[in-house]
């Protein structure tokens, strides 16, 4: 029986392989009775990771219905909601409808929740077979089950937001936080986003912004992006080039910057960013699709002395401060609202 210890972290859910942590199992219990220290979730909406969608879209031809018989394959099989080629997932919200008595997350039955922690380690049951879904957006209506650990973070959704813009503002809260720590650890004033136009990418450069930051790229994948992030006002700066093209994106950015961060959906973007970084500076691949050994092997072959960050989607504060940019930042709004059908 695993200790209390081990169960905050999930592992009583795994089901296989044994001894991993429920993020790297092949399959975890998704039964809706809860532990004493877990928490269910009635879910009402899933956002998928956009690397994961981009990758099931491209993969069933822009098919709707056949990526939703791959997503309900997918949590069918593992009991979360974890793509298989990408590892990653994505989260979701819904109403809190048991609290286990030891449960230490403060949440109260009834609440509306968005979940911190992601889809790729939470047990998920769907019981709607994803009937009201398309399979043509990132945001999927679905009732099921979910349940959060011990240490599985979340946040009582804001009542002056539209749902579906706090779920995709939420999903990506890790990167403007990453982005704004690093920019204030280094004293940066020079910063890429690649993908800036994206929901990750628009908070990453009002954060960088906000946090001191004064040169601000904005690297975008056509005109119409381009258009839509110099409109923004959100970056000084705006380029046009394809972020896996390393010498386009060199070429484009020019003198390397401080910080570069990488926030595109697509694999193929590392050494890019690694050749528009300046020595010394660091890149922050918030980008799910990112191959470690592409970008540790590329830099090492270009003897480019940069630090790498690995996005990681946790850092205290970060859903308020993604919520708060979007709230006082009219070119977030601008960027981010047509992504949600806001
Ligand atoms: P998004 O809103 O879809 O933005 C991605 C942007 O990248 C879009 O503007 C897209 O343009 C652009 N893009 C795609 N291919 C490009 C290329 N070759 N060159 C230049 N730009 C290109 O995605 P998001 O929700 O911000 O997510 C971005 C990344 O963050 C994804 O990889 C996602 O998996 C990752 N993520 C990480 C975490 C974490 O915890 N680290 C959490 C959530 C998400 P188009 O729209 O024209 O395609």
């Amino acid at each position: 029986m695993p200790g209390s210890e081990e169960r905050a972290l999930g592992v009583h859910r795994v089901l296989e392989p044994e001894g991993v942590l429920p993020q790297a199992a092949v399959r975890l219990d998704a039964a809706p009775a809860v532990g004493p220290d877990e928490v269910r979730i009635a879910v009402q909406r899933l956002n998928l990771d956009a690397a994961s969608f981009r990758q099931l879209s491209e993969s069933c031809g822009g098919d709707g219905a056949a990526v939703r018989s791959a997503v309900l394959e997918i949590v069918a099989a593992r009991g979360k909601m974890q793509n298989p080629v990408t590892g990653s997932g994505g989260m979701l919200i819904g109403v809190v409808d048991a609290v286990g008595p030891e449960s230490p997350l403060g949440l109260e039955v009834g609440q509306r929740v968005a979940t911190l922690v992601s889809l790729s380690l939470t047990p998920l049951r769907i019981t709607d077979g994803l009937a009201r879904w398309d399979g043509r957006s990132e945001q999927v209506p679905a009732e099921g089950t979910a349940i959060l650990f011990a240490r599985s973070i979340a946040a009582v959704l804001p009542d002056d937001l539209p749902d579906a813009v706090s779920l995709a503002v939420l999903d990506v809260c890790g990167a403007p936080a990453a982005t704004a720590r690093v920019v204030a650890r280094t004293g940066a004033r020079s910063v890429v986003v690649v993908g800036a136009a994206g929901k990750s990418g628009c908070l990453s450069l009002a954060a960088a912004r906000a946090a001191g930051a004064d040169q601000l790229t904005g690297l975008v994948r056509n005109d119409a992006e381009a258009a839509a992030l110099s409109a923004s006002g959100l970056a000084d700066r705006v380029l046009v080039a394809d972020a896996t093209d390393p010498l386009a994106v060199a070429a484009a950015v020019g003198r390397p910057v401080d910080v570069t961060v990488v926030c595109v959906d697509v694999p193929g973007a590392e050494h890019g960013a690694v050749l528009a970084t300046a020595q010394g500076g660091t890149v922050v691949f918030f980008s799910m699709a990112t191959s470690f050994s592409a970008a540790a092997l590329g830099a090492e072959g270009m003897a480019a002395d940069v630090t790498m960050l690995v996005g990681n989607g946790y850092t205290p504060g970060h859903a308020a401060l993604a919520l708060d940019l979007y709230r006082s930042s009219p070119g977030v709004r601008a960027l981010i609202d047509p992504r949600v059908g806001e």
